[in-house]
């Protein structure tokens, strides 16, 4: 049996640019059928920021809840990560929704720069949101968007202020932040096993680096990650037509490297996550 690689679907982001592609899902019935047909496809893990109707991009509890229930009921097993941070800058109720209990959040354990802005994440919001998912059992995805912030999760599990295994997400390819680099990656993955030596792995690349850091990852030994909210487009000349659309494509390529997409359960296994009944 070859090596099983859990692939991420990001369905919808929080950049209002993206919505060049009208495949990107918006009301929560959109966002579970593009879903449903991308974990048909292979993936075993989503990642979900919510919308408001007109598309701004919002962290509205309701909208969650109806998601989470949309999802358990039509992806069960399938693992559901709810972001907290695609709202960068408005504070504590980033994680308003985490009572909801969703398998895994996102969780940036640092402050960098992105195309335009600052994304800001203060350590008494770090300590915050993290203080909230121990407390409803949420699995954090460290958003490793600079070297710091994995020494911080790092530091983080060792001061009892997180639950390890950790898994961290390496993003390659943000505007004004780190950029798709190989020996950069080789040198994440390897300060990641010497001071997390349990800790899994996910590399994502934005835009028209999605598919590298995916040919990266699987070469790694890592996992991977797709979906419309870090690229609308499946080549150059071509817009994505679905989520499921990329999916497709990230299993190509895990055939082409000799491993196999993750069920749901083996998603949950390689994480350390409870087993859907
Ligand atoms: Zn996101």
């Amino acid at each position: 049996m070859s090596d099983p690689v859990i692939i991420t679907v990001a369905i919808t982001g929080s950049l209002p640019r993206k919505e060049n592609n009208p495949a990107v899902p918006i009301s929560v019935q959109e966002q579970v059928e593009s879903t449903h047909e991308s974990f048909e496809a292979g993936a075993s893990l989503v990642h979900c920021h919510v919308r408001m109707d007109d598309g701004t991009p919002t962290s509205d509890p309701e909208r969650f809840r109806r998601l989470l229930e949309g999802l358990r009921e039509h992806c069960p097993g399938m693992i559901v990560q709810f972001s907290t941070g695609g709202r960068s800058g408005a504070g504590a109720e980033r994680g308003a929704m985490l009572h909801l209990k969703p398998d895994m959040a996102s969780l940036a354990t640092g402050s960098c720069n992105f195309p335009t802005r600052v994304y800001d994440n203060d350590p008494a919001l770090i300590d915050g949101l993290a203080d909230l998912m121990m407390d409803n059992d949420v699995k954090p995805e460290i958003e490793v968007f600079d070297l710091s912030m994995l020494f911080k999760a790092v530091e983080m599990v060792q001061t009892k202020k997180l639950v390890g295994p950790l898994h961290c997400q390496f993003v390659m390819g943000v505007k004004n932040a780190m950029p798709v680099d190989r020996d950069v990656l080789e040198f994440y993955v390897k300060t990641l096993k010497r001071l997390a030596p349990d800790a899994t792995w996910t590399g994502a690349g934005i835009g028209k680096d999605q598919l590298t850091l995916i040919d990266w990852s699987l070469e790694l030994g890592g996992h991977i990650r797709t979906g419309l909210e870090d690229n609308i487009r499946l080549d150059k000349d071509t817009l994505a037509p679905s989520n499921a659309a990329l999916v497709n494509q990230a299993v190509e390529r895990c055939d082409k490297a000799g491993r196999r997409p993750a069920t749901a359960q083996e998603a949950r296994t390689l994480l350390n996550l409870p087993v859907a009944a």
